[in-house]
């Protein structure tokens, strides 16, 4: 499975100023969760992240297309502790938006850091995501991280807080490039 393409389309900072896509995927975690390691593995480059770190876009949705298979929108990342109330509540505003009203969004990818574990957001999201029936993906981070010898009791207690069976959550490495394949090809299929 060769690297995803990703051309950048357009930042937006709300829902209604992104263009139609036919079917689109979205990805969404807390900052430092390794979304952006992630999205260069698939991708296979750095400009990808680099587009969506640029200062002021990382509080953007920021729209790229994967020609001939459909559309991804990077997420800002949520849990800044630091940030401002009236800032928290904008980017939730932004962010609800865009998953409850985005026409052809096939699947919302939830990254939760294999390290530290769902915390008390990531939870809150996934049932928010249940909630309002919108298909998602658990995709847990940095496996590589994870003592080899931990890894089983580690796999059963993220899929327990999240609720969910160990096969329904995929783990990941972006530095060790530990299913990135599996989940590039997931990616088509679900757009397609
Ligand atoms: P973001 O804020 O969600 O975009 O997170 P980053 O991609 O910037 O990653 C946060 C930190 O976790 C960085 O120090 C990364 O190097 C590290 N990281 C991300 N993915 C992995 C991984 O698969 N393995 C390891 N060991 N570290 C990772």
């Amino acid at each position: 499975m060769p690297p995803l393409r990703l051309d950048f389309v357009q930042s937006a900072s709300d829902v209604d100023q992104l263009p139609p896509s036919e079917a689109e995927i979205t990805v969404v975690g807390r900052s430092n969760v390794g979304k952006s390691s992630l999205l260069n593995a698939l991708a296979h480059r750095k400009k990808l992240a680099h587009v969506s770190n640029t200062p002021g876009r990382t509080r953007l949705l920021n729209m790229f297309e994967i020609p001939d298979v459909g559309s991804f929108v990077d997420l800002p990342g949520y849990g800044y502790a630091k940030a401002p109330a009236k800032m928290r509540a904008s980017w939730q505003q932004m962010i609800e938006g865009y998953l409850l009203e985005r026409d052809n969004l096939v699947m919302v990818m939830v990254l939760v850091d294999g390290v530290v574990g769902p915390t008390q957001l990531d939870v809150q999201m996934l049932d928010w995501l249940r909630a309002y029936e919108i298909p998602h993906q658990v995709v847990a981070t940095k496996h590589d991280k994870v003592k080899s010898s931990l890894r089983e009791k580690r796999k059963s207690e993220v899929a327990k807080k999240c609720d969910l069976e160990i096969g329904d959550v995929i783990w990941v490495s972006a530095e060790k490039g530990t299913n990135i394949e599996k989940l590039r090809g997931l990616i088509i299929r679900w757009l397609s």
